[in-house]
């Protein structure tokens, strides 16, 4: 039935907004001696600070995208410290700026798309081994046979696909193209902001790359950029799981009592209960329970009248109108109930069929099922005799329990005022 993957815009926000941050300052010509030096220090600091936050949280994954950008960063700084200074590159500085094209976007995609283990040690094991592996094989070659590896990482070995903007290696942008294929799937797989960090981490890495030895802090601000990103991505994250409740998408309960103490002088408060909804989980599964919530809450989301809705708890959804009164509020309401109410949900029979050709006998015989649910509101607002959020909150409450014994589907006033349609109050 219904599928609600929340792709959000807000994933990305934070990441796009320090990826601008660092191409916009990445390209100030003549910073004066307080940015030189802060540049100077502020990968090392980002990947102290925001490393500890991620042992702290156990968050191991993003720990190790972060030692990844920032041995790169080691690795490439040191390059271009000696070029500053004296004016040409080191002896060794083409094999390993080469080597860092190649193994910053392969070890940054496989870190981003190996999620956590619930064996935290294990995890933290294979990923350090694999690290200290390709770590290894690589400084060994490069010691042995520098010229060597030189000659294959700079082998263009596909001529016609060699355009001349393309200023790394060839072997880089597969590896690229790969690793945004790769984090980019995920994100539609799993939409959530470390996913959507790590998509926009990739491009501010592909961009850095090339200017390395042209722009002359590209390198430490983007490096920097890019853990802030992940950094930032936990926090969003910590947010999320605090006070957003995770199977409707809405802000939950702790959101709620939050945003309750910040409420000004006028206000309206609506709760509101999904009818009969333990019966419709008795028939239809808890499965299917889950899913109409998210239904239910899909549609309050979209409440007008600049009403915001949390999930309460269980079946049950908070509405909170600042600023505005109980005649303004309720239309938008009742437009809420309606279109629910006017919801047929298609649901498919729980026993699938077996094989295909059971599977078009049954289908062209009509399989699905249609159900609806309706919900019942209680809307109160502040006044003299309400006066604390949980007084209003508490009249809201009986008068949702009022329109339930008023035969449900329908809105009661504080004032025990009904409105809406009483119709086929067993949604099941
Ligand atoms: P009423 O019309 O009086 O509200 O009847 P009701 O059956 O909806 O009321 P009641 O409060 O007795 O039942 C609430 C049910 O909601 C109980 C529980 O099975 C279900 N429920 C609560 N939280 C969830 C949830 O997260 N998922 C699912 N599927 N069901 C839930
Ligand atoms: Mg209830
Ligand atoms: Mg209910």
């Amino acid at each position: 039935m219904l599928q609600l993957k929340a792709y959000r815009i807000s994933h990305f926000l934070p990441s796009l907004g320090l990826l601008a941050a660092g191409l916009s300052a990445a390209y100030v010509r003549d910073l004066n001696v307080f940015f030189t030096s802060l540049f100077n220090v502020l990968p090392t600091l980002v990947v102290l600070l925001g490393g500890a936050y991620c042992a702290v949280y156990k968050r191991q994954r993003e720990l190790f995208l972060m030692v990844t950008v920032y041995t790169a960063y080691f690795l490439l700084d040191t390059q271009t410290d000696y070029y500053r200074d004296n004016g040409r590159v080191r002896d060794d500085a083409a094999v390993i700026f080469h080597l860092c094209c190649l193994l910053l976007p392969m070890l940054y995609t496989l870190y981003g798309f190996w999620e956590e283990r619930t064996h935290l040690g294990q995890d933290l094991l294979a990923r350090l081994a694999v690290l200290l592996a390709v770590g290894g094989v690589a400084l060994g070659l490069e010691q042995s046979f520098p010229q060597g590896l030189l000659a294959w990482l700079a082998d263009i070995r596909w001529p016609s696909l060699h355009w001349p903007w393309m200023n790394l290696i060839q072997m880089s942008y597969p590896v690229f193209l790969i690793g945004f294929g790769v984090l980019i799937a995920l994100y539609l797989h799993k939409p959530r902001p470390l996913h959507a960090a790590l998509i926009i981490g990739l491009a501010g890495l592909f961009w850095m790359l090339p200017k390395t030895f042209i722009l002359p802090f590209t390198l430490n601000i983007m490096c920097s950029q890019v853990m802030l990103m992940l950094a930032a991505a936990v926090a969003h994250e910590a947010y999320q799981m605090a006070f957003r409740d995770e199977l409707t998408g809405l802000p939950g309960r702790r959101a709620l009592n939050e945003r309750l103490q910040r409420l000004g002088r006028n206000y309206v408060l609506a709760m509101t209960d999904v009818d009969h909804f333990k019966k419709f989980n008795d028939t239809h599964g808890h499965d299917v329970g889950d899913q109409v919530l998210r239904l239910v809450a899909s549609k309050l989301a979209k409440v007008g009248g600049g009403g915001r809705a949390y999930r309460y708890g269980g079946e049950e959804f908070a509405v909170v109108f600042a600023g505005k009164s109980l005649e303004e509020c309720m239309p938008h309401l009742e437009v809420i109930r309606s279109v629910i109410e006017a919801y047929v949900i298609h649901l498919r029979e729980a026993d699938r069929p077996q094989n295909d050709q059971q599977g078009r006998q049954r289908r062209g015989a009509s399989a699905a099922t249609n159900v609806s649910v309706t919900i019942s509101i209680g809307v109160a607002e502040r006044q003299p005799e309400h006066r604390t959020p949980e007084e209003v909150m508490k009249a809201a409450d009986q008068a949702l329990y009022a329109a339930k014994g008023a035969g449900r589907n329908c809105m009661m006033t504080a004032g025990n005022q009904r409105r809406g349609a009483v119709r086929n109050a067993n949604a099941a």
